[in-house]
């Protein structure tokens, strides 16, 4: 049975790497019928941050990545804590020791700090193995602190990554590293190892920057006796200026980006296009990949062969552009609940139909709040330059504006039933009658009404939502701007 899990230390915040990570190994999960697990690594306490326990799991729940054991809080599975384990990995750094795979190093600081080369690397000189059975006995009787090395054997160490391919480091190029601490606590480098083999993990998805530390882990797998698990290193994921993300470069977290407007099932599926494609494309073309999908749609077309190694940037109109297709398809109750504040805070004239608003918002936004942008001009027509009467396909300019504006002035104010159709007809023997077409009369008309070159509906919808008297001001105010 395939097991997966996301091993997050608490250090913050997600990013939108931490998210895709978490998201690849619940999709190799559930594409397979596994399981999905939560695991907090938290053995480096100086670089825990109070709080970011409960803000992953928050954002576990809120994009849907929910897992499928662990101890229970409440009613739902909560994540593995790793320091809760702490007693469960020294004895395997001692049966390590016993084998000669690993050794007690009782080096202090300075001594560790005097070893750096020009270059300020201090690759760990291998002191403490010269050190007597006696010795060793004595000073860890004598409650001398002391940590516990792993003793990286003479050779080469080959694994094998699904994205990456076959590896091959040559183990001068290790270093002795610290299994155990001098506090008891396990490092990461040991705690993974044991946890994955604990948890029955068979797939081991993270990032490209633990590509050389696999090669150690690789090597306490066998020492151990133990299965090595299946590696599936991702791309290292740039942000917009570059760099590899990260919280410490100040890249936005995953609350920021909901805060900012964009859907958890946007996030989702952007996270699932960071460096993955679906296995074929959509139509004959053969650019033309599918790129929008729910969580449900990911978990039946995911694969992890199709997952690309070449590194990944972060881009924000691409998030915004499939956050704009998720709003798309929301029901539009759902939408209209959403975009309300809103619109309310952009259109405070009475007896507006806000759900219709949001109706007309809908398919034109990319995030819900700037639906409020697209309605203000109903509050307030905005100052506009005349030259937004130019149309060139629809053949008007300030010229055709000023005949259209006088007939409709004339026409409109004729009306007694002031709706969609009645205001249409009328348009339509009004272009009739002067010689001109509907869409010199129709622009026009849209132009003095909104001030803007785009708007959420038609000429005929905006004089409906102003109502006949406001209709008319406007339009007499565009009359006198292009005479
Ligand atoms: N705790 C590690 C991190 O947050 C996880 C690496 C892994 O998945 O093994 O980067």
């Amino acid at each position: 049975m395939i097991r997966t899990r996301y091993a997050p230390s608490p250090t913050g915040f997600m990013h939108i790497g931490n998210l895709r990570t978490a998201l690849f190994e619940y999709l190799i999960a559930r594409r397979n019928g596994g399981a999905f697990i939560l695991r907090i690594e938290d053995t480096d306490q100086e670089r825990f941050v109070e709080g970011a326990t409960d803000a992953i799991f928050e954002t576990m729940k809120l994009t849907g990545l929910s897992f499928d054991e662990g101890p229970r809080i409440g009613g739902e599975y909560g994540p593995y804590i790793q320091s809760e384990r702490k007693a469960d990995y020294l004895p395997h750094a001692r049966f390590l020791v016993e084998c000669g795979k690993a050794y007690y190093c009782f080096c202090d600081k300075e001594r560790l700090d005097g070893l750096a080369d020009e270059r300020g690397l201090k690759k760990y000189d291998r002191f403490c193995t010269k050190l007597s059975a006696a010795e060793i006995s004595k000073r860890l009787e004598s409650g001398e602190a002391y940590v516990v090395r792993q003793l990286i054997p003479e050779g080469k160490t080959t694994f094998h990554d699904e994205v990456f391919g076959d590896i091959t480091i040559d183990n001068r190029e290790m270093e002795d590293q610290i299994l155990i601490k001098s506090d008891g606590m396990p490092t990461y480098n040991f705690a993974n190892v044991v946890d994955d083999h604990a948890m029955a993990i068979t797939h081991v998805v993270r990032g490209s920057e633990y590509l050389t530390s696999t090669p150690k882990y690789k090597l306490l797998y066998e020492a151990l006796g133990w299965d090595v698990p299946i590696f599936v290193h991702l791309p290292l994921l740039q942000n917009e200026q570059g760099q590899k993300i990260s919280k410490r470069n100040g890249d936005a977290s995953i609350p920021q980006l909901l805060e900012m407007g964009f859907l958890p099932e946007a996030i989702v599926n952007y996270a699932a296009l960071l460096g993955w494609s679906p296995s074929s494309p959509t139509s004959g073309d053969k650019k033309d990949y599918r790129e929008i999908f729910t969580l449900a749609e990911l978990e039946k077309v995911f694969e992890p062969k199709n997952i690309s190694k070449s590194p990944s940037a972060f881009d924000v109109n691409k998030l915004r552009w499939v956050n704009g297709e998720h709003i798309k398809v929301l029901p539009p109750e759902v939408f209209c609940e959403m975009a309300f504040p809103y619109l309310k805070e952009a259109v405070k004239k009475t007896g507006v139909d806000y759900a219709a608003l949001a109706k007309m918002t809908q398919s034109r936004v990319t995030v819900v709040k700037d639906c409020a942008e697209l309605v203000d001009f109903i509050d307030q027509l905005p100052e506009y330059d005349i030259e937004l009467y130019t149309h060139k396909k629809m053949k008007t300019n300030p010229e055709v504006a000023k005949q259209a504006l006088t007939l409709t002035i004339e026409g409109l104010g004729r009306l007694t039933e002031w709706n969609h159709e009645t205001l249409s007809t009328a348009a339509t023997e009004i272009a009739a009658e002067n010689g001109l077409s509907k869409g010199q009369i129709l622009w026009s008309l849209r132009t003095a009404l909104s001030g803007k070159a785009t708007t959420p509906c038609g000429a005929t919808e905006i004089c409906e939502l102003l109502g006949k008297d406001e209709t008319l001001q406007r339009l007499k105010i565009g009359l006198q701007k292009v005479s």
